[in-house]
């Protein structure tokens, strides 16, 4: 049917325009997930917990024991474009420190859900429970709740038929949930993060600090044991005592800092979706990186086979473009190529360390 289609332009009601941009915001359950989540670490949490139901297209809840809001700064938040990481342009230029600062994504998500938040603020009496549905708060109640903030999404897109209908079988909503918790446990070790799907316990870690044990909560005993040391310090210290260390090749190049692990080329998987890269602590999509790391076992990989990895890459803020559309996770590097080839190096010095890979590609 043609709908409500005229032939005459004429300018959208409020309602839609906002549904439309909260779907750029939250494309999936997974992308709200990635939003909470976010917020619960920048709010200083120690403990995450992340319940879906049916990979989240019937129920998401995010608990944490962060600071919490008040009940003023809770209905706040769930405006449009409000924040409390960020106070102008000249702060993004400076570099993010916080995970969020577009503070889009409870006014969105709210816009296209059924929305509960219960908060406690921090050394405050009394909590609250907002509750929100289609972009309109329904109600503010004083609440008893622990310090630390539960957020609670149902019915994901009940008012925007056209996206609910986009989404895909649970098991592949869930495998995106899976995904970005996933990245959010390895990169935050020393936050306890557990990840519950339909009743059962996916992944809990302990949050005691330890990378190796993270990736053993996440992924097992098997991918653990077969993980191998990487790391690359800068060597350029500008007034140091010792100034005499620049021989360190791995180095030389727009990283400050590169660590982390990447498995023995006999445990892999069929998906890149194990190679996980962060960037200044920020999960992201980095082809370039993972082209690099694959690039490092020089052959040793079966065809179409991908190590696990975790690896941490820090970098001056001024030579990333963390702007990008909130729905990307792809990162751009000013030097993508010298990032390339120093993130090559560093993986192929592991790998050759531990004999895996006898000698490396001739170096520029
Ligand atoms: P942003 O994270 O970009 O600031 P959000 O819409 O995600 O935007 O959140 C808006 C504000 O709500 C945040 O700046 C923060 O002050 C507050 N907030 C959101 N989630 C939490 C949480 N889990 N704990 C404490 N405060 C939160
Ligand atoms: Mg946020």
């Amino acid at each position: 049917d043609g709908g409500k289609r005229t032939d005459e332009i004429h300018r959208l009601d409020q309602a839609t325009i906002e549904r439309i941009a909260a779907g750029e915001v939250v494309e999936r359950p997974a992308s709200a997930v990635k939003e909470l989540v976010e917020n619960s670490l920048d709010a200083d949490a120690s403990r995450v917990r992340v319940v879906v139901e049916a990979g989240g297209t019937d129920g998401i809840r995010v608990t944490d024991d962060g600071r919490g809001m008040t009940a003023e700064a809770v209905e706040r938040a769930v405006e449009k474009h409000t924040t409390s990481k960020i106070a102008d342009i000249d702060d993004l230029e400076a570099g993010v420190g916080s995970l969020g600062f577009r503070g889009e994504a409870l006014a969105a998500i709210g816009a296209v859900s059924r929305l509960t938040i219960r908060t406690k603020a921090r050394g405050t009496s009394r909590g609250t429970e907002l509750r929100m549905a289609g972009g309109e708060i329904e109600s503010v109640e004083p609440a008893g709740c622990p310090e630390g903030t539960t957020v609670e999404v149902e019915d994901l897109f009940y008012n925007v038929p056209a996206r609910r209908k986009y989404l895909k079988q649970d098991a592949t909503e869930f495998t995106h949930v899976n995904r970005v918790t996933t990245g959010y446990a390895l990169s935050n070790p020393d936050v306890a993060l557990a990840l519950e799907h339909d009743g059962r316990e996916v992944f809990s870690t302990t949050g005691q600090g330890s990378l190796e044990a993270t990736i053993l909560s996440v992924y097992g005993r098997d991918v653990a044991e077969a993980m191998i040391l990487v790391e690359a310090h800068a060597d350029s210290e500008s007034d140091g005592a010792d100034g005499g260390n620049d021989e360190e090749r791995d180095t030389d190049g727009p990283l400050d800092e590169l660590s982390g692990v990447v498995s023995h080329p006999e445990t892999t998987r069929a998906s890149p979706e194990y190679c996980s890269v962060f960037v200044n602590g920020r999960y992201v999509s980095a082809t370039a990186v993972r082209d690099a790391i694959v690039e490092a076992y020089g052959g040793q990989l079966a065809p179409d086979r991908y190590p696990f990895t975790v690896l941490f890459l820090s970098l001056p803020a001024d030579t990333i473009d963390v702007n990008v559309h909130p729905r990307k996770r792809e990162i751009r590097f000013a030097d993508e190529a010298d990032v390339r080839e120093q993130v090559r190096t560093a993986v192929e010095d592991a790998l050759m360390r531990e004999g895996v890979v006898r000698s490396g590609a001739p170096r520029g």
